[in-house]
């Protein structure tokens, strides 16, 4: 059995409730996931469980805050997603001393992890597959909706990633923020019906005249988004990216056209 702890850790991030979640994974010789901030609780946790292996599910600030201290701390292997070896050390400062791909397998001491390629809430995400359930970082919440905005966000592969984790018919999903997900289908069909009514309603704010960024979003969102609003216009710039792709729209970065 895997044996999943999670550690709530406070940090700078837009997520709501001010926390990101770290995971340690397997009884001993396992994984440290996301070590966002150092605390007491978790380096007690990295020392009971003499973690063997730190990684991150994505580079995005408020995941990787102490992945160079506890890489040193616990002596444990540094892992970087291969195709992204870069990202991980400007995020971290830190060379990692191994890399993963899609399909690479991590021994977590008394249960098998395995690295899943989940990219759309950025590049380099990936979740871990271990037969307690999927850590998936920043691809699904309890509650609320996760943030995929232009620039790092790809609606398509995330709509990907989301469906390819409900293929696998996980029996919880452990996030990165928030509390853990007992009902993945549902959590799973929830966000991917999100997504898909947001494309609706970005489709029909070009189709309706609206024909920047400023406009759609306006004509997209029925509640106020003012104290959100450059994330509530990354989000409609990466629906209309991939209004692009799809060749329901034209957008050339400031004007969105329908076809
Ligand atoms: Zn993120």
């Amino acid at each position: 059995m895997a044996s999943i702890a999670r550690v709530p850790l406070a940090v700078e991030t837009r997520a709501p409730g001010g926390e990101t979640n770290a995971y340690a994974i397997g009884e001993r010789g396992g994984v440290l996931l996301d070590p966002a901030a150092r605390s007491p609780g978790l380096d007690s946790l990295a020392d009971a469980r003499e973690v063997a292996h730190v990684l991150v599910t994505h580079t995005h600030p408020d995941h990787v805050g102490s992945v160079a201290e506890y890489a040193s701390h616990t002596d444990a292997t540094a892992w970087a997603h291969a195709d992204h070896r870069d990202r991980f050390v400007h995020a971290t400062g830190i060379e990692p001393d191994r890399v993963f791909e899609d399909g690479t397998e991590l021994g977590a001491g008394n249960g098998d992890l395995t690295v899943l390629e989940t990219p759309g809430h950025a590049p380099d995400h990936v979740s871990l597959a271990t037969e307690e359930g999927i850590l998936v970082g920043d691809l699904a919440v309890a509650t609320g909706s996760v943030a995929i905005t232009a620039g790092e966000g790809h609606v398509g592969n995330y709509l990907d990633s989301l469906r390819q984790l409900r293929e696998m018919s996980p029996e919880k999903l452990f996030p990165a923020h928030g509390s853990v997900i007992d009902d993945p289908d549902e959590t799973l069909k929830r966000l991917i019906e999100h997504r898909l009514e947001r494309e609706q309603r970005v489709l029909a704010a070009v189709r309706d005249g609206a024909r920047d960024l400023g406009a759609i979003t306006d004509a997209a969102y029925e509640k106020d988004v003012s104290s959100v609003r450059d994330l509530a216009e990354g989000t409609v710039a990466a629906h209309i990216e991939q209004l692009a792709r799809d060749g329901e729209v034209t957008w050339n970065g400031e004007r969105a056209e329908p076809v």
